[in-house]
């Protein structure tokens, strides 16, 4: 089972969060402060939730402290709109990914899922259709070759082979981020879409007009007559 500690002060917003991540399977670790964060972050945690705005101090500067001792779980950040968070030294700290509050619970689900299911897979490789993903170095390698992807593509085309059935635009746009940290438009997608079909080939991603992409393992090398 995976176990999340998720740090926040608000004891409503706590309390419900912690009901409907165990409602999704999650064992939640839950802390008021940063002092208790310190004292719960147990071996069984595997991912941190932290609001970033906390009585004793801010997550921010904590996720830096946590990653200068050698922590390598990924921390994703709940801030508030109107609360002074710079993105860029967010994502500095060490801290993966951040959602702002008020946020919709399935995005902060789906957010969660790509940092475990990246943290779990780390060290490791997959491979599909004649393509190896090295999820440590995040690379994609096709025939002895490197792709020359950006983190962006890199995203979505790891992110396609994940999910064997069409990915809607929307769910892309919600986890998807720029290298600046910014959220990706619904013009930019398409415009990554299109340099990432020129290096993977076309031939894998067919587009679903009006709802989204999917990958194709066959491509027309593979398929028989
Ligand atoms: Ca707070």
């Amino acid at each position: 089972m995976n176990t999340i500690l998720l740090v926040e002060d608000d004891a409503a917003l706590r309390e419900g969060l912690t009901e409907l991540f165990e409602r999704d399977g999650y064992e939640v670790i839950a802390a008021g402060s940063l002092r208790e964060a310190r004292e719960r972050l147990s071996d069984a945690v595997q991912a941190i939730v932290m609001d970033v705005g906390l009585p004793d101090g801010d997550g921010v500067s904590q996720c830096r402290e946590w990653r200068a001792a050698g922590e390598t779980r990924p921390v994703l950040f709940l801030t508030a709109r109107g609360e002074e968070f710079d993105v860029v030294r967010g994502l500095d700290s060490g801290g993966n990914d951040y959602v702002t509050k008020p946020f919709r619970m399935q995005e902060l689900l789906s957010r969660v899922r790509v940092l475990l299911r990246g943290s779990t897979r780390s060290a490791q490789t997959t491979s599909r259709s004649g393509f190896v993903v090295n999820h440590e170095r995040m690379q994609v390698v096709k025939d002895g070759e490197v792709l020359p992807l950006t983190l962006t593509e890199y995203k979505i085309v790891t992110m396609l082979m994940d999910h064997p059935a069409v990915v809607p635009r929307e769910r892309l746009l919600e986890v998807l981020w720029d290298e600046g940290g910014k959220f990706i438009d619904d013009n930019t997608l398409s415009v990554h879409m299109s340099r990432l079909r020129e290096k993977v080939g076309a031939e894998h991603i067919s587009t679903i007009r009006g709802v989204g992409y999917q990958w194709l393992d066959t491509s027309s090398a593979e398929s028989s007559c």
